[in-house]
């Protein structure tokens, strides 16, 4: 099976989406990768859940990407005992150091560290901004509000302070246990919320040790300010919108996501852009106009995913709003504009073999027309310098290691297949043309292009380039 999109899809699981047979129909109408938000997650749901994910992958003899999203410090309310409270503008609002039960006059704030913090003055920003209290007094114990933006408050919301300045680290005990568990249950890739500074990866990675690719979620005004150190030590970058549109003014986010998509390019570190691409279609089975035109935004700035969030795992339309992105990418792909705006971004090759040999096969191939790039990269990185040159032409990625190959599954234009190394030249002719024929790339007659490193089976050392005839069988090469 493959797809007709470059652009990759990831899909949040959840309530509307965790079970198997509703996995399968998200994988057939287009999702490339699966994200389970740790925040929502408990350990054993995680299990069950990666094994269904296997199971569809078995299923579709294809590798799919899993990420794991640690919920990071995202600060939250405690409960309300009788179900979500209207609070009005004006009122008085008071958060709880001790544990009570919420109510319509107040409710336990979780979280010593900003019951320590929080001064007259500050702003608490509640549930992605829709209501805003302001610190009247704090004693430590209890801190009283007033209510400037009322509404609903219901259990758990999220709350942003865009005035406190709180000592906590990107990692929490939570994360920590969902971290290990997440490796242990062999996901693909660990996203970290809230990263603030490159020491914040680092950390990570000396845990993770390349057993998952770890991403960092741009969605605080002190990363934007650092982009280049976090982006330095990460495997993969999301512009997490959702967060990002709270903390820094919301006029200020698409700029960043053009920063930050054009960064990650120049550099070859894939980007996901997030949050509220299909936001309506959480309830409704068709997106709005200005949504539609976010995904194509994206598309057309050459992001390598684009991810849906409730949309996905909480909504009404789960495999609707799949398949309503996968068509708006395809359409935007096709589109007479697209190849020209996506290119007007191409970065300069590196000095390196893997670079100069991959824009050289994109040359070739957009030259002769070929029908796919195979493209040998056991430790991927060969891989996603062929994706970064972003050619028309199908690369497929053949990598003998399946966790890399879905690891992949994230990268821009990349179709992953798990397969050995060549072992002489032959082989090697044979075995592309063979992977073209049957995941229905090329046909008998086409010409491939193909790059390698040889001495085969040594990572990092691509230096070779051939052009290839499939054979009338199919499965043999010229
Ligand atoms: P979240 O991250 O869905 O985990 O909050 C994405 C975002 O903030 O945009
Ligand atoms: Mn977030």
């Amino acid at each position: 099976m493959r797809r007709n999109r470059k652009v990759k899809i990831l899909a949040t699981l959840g309530p509307a989406s965790s079970e198997q047979s509703v996995i399968a129909a998200l994988y057939r109408a287009g999702a490339d990768l699966f994200r389970i938000n740790m925040s929502h997650t408990s350990h054993d749901k995680l299990r069950e859940l990666v094994t269904r994910i296997r199971a569809v992958e078995h299923e579709f003899g294809r590798p799919i990407g899993i990420l794991a999203d640690l919920q990071g410090p995202k600060l939250r309310l405690g409960t309300f005992a009788s179900g979500p409270q209207m609070i009005e503008i004006g009122q008085r609002f008071t958060l709880h150091r001790g544990k009570v039960d919420g109510d319509r006059n107040g409710v336990h704030l979780p979280h010593e560290d900003i019951m320590d913090a929080l001064r007259p003055g500050h702003r608490l920003l509640i549930d992605d901004g829709k209501l805003r209290l302001r610190t009247i007094s704090n004693d430590g114990e209890t801190a009283v509000t007033e209510v400037e933006v009322g509404g609903k408050i219901s259990d758990r919301k999220g709350i942003s302070l865009p005035d406190t300045i709180l000592t906590s680290g990107a990692m929490t005990e939570k994360d920590h246990a969902d971290l290990l568990a997440a490796l242990d249950a062999e996901v693909d890739w660990i996203a970290l919320s809230f990263v603030q500074r490159a020491e914040d990866v680092a950390d990570v990675r000396k845990i993770v040790r390349g057993k998952a690719g770890v991403m960092s979620k741009i969605e605080k005004p002190q990363a934007v300010e650092r982009l280049d150190e976090i982006m330095e030590l990460s495997d993969a970058l999301m512009v997490a919108r959702g967060d990002l549109g709270v903390e820094m003014p919301l006029e200020a986010v698409p700029g960043i996501q053009k920063r930050i998509t054009r960064m990650c390019r120049k550099a070859g570190k894939p980007v996901i852009v997030a949050t509220q691409m299909l936001e309506s279609m959480i309830q409704s089975p068709v997106p709005t106009r200005a949504e539609t035109s976010d995904v194509a935004t994206a598309v057309f700035e050459g992001a390598d995913a684009i991810m849906l969030s409730a949309e996905s795992a909480a909504g009404a339309y789960p495999v609707e709003a799949v398949e309503t992105m996968s068509r708006i990418a395809e359409a935007q792909e096709r589109n007479e504009y697209y190849s020209s705006i996506l290119h007007a971004q191409r970065p300069d090759p590196q000095q390196t073999g893997a670079d100069v040999i991959s824009s050289a096969a994109r040359q070739i191939a957009e030259t002769l027309g070929v029908a796919a790039i195979v493209c040998f990269t056991s430790s991927g990185a060969t891989g996603i310098r062929a994706s970064r040159e972003r050619p028309s032409t199908p690369i497929i990625a053949l990598s003998p290691n399946r966790a890399m190959a879905r690891r992949l599954a994230l990268v821009w234009g990349l179709h992953s297949v798990v397969g050995d190394d060549a072992r002489s030249l032959d082989d090697l002719v044979d075995r592309s043309c063979r992977i073209a024929y049957e995941e229905g790339f090329g046909r008998p007659g086409q010409r491939i292009i193909i790059t390698a490193g040889v001495p085969f089976g040594t990572p990092g050392a691509t230096n070779l380039l051939r052009i290839a005839f499939i054979g009338a069988d199919g499965l043999s090469g010229i």
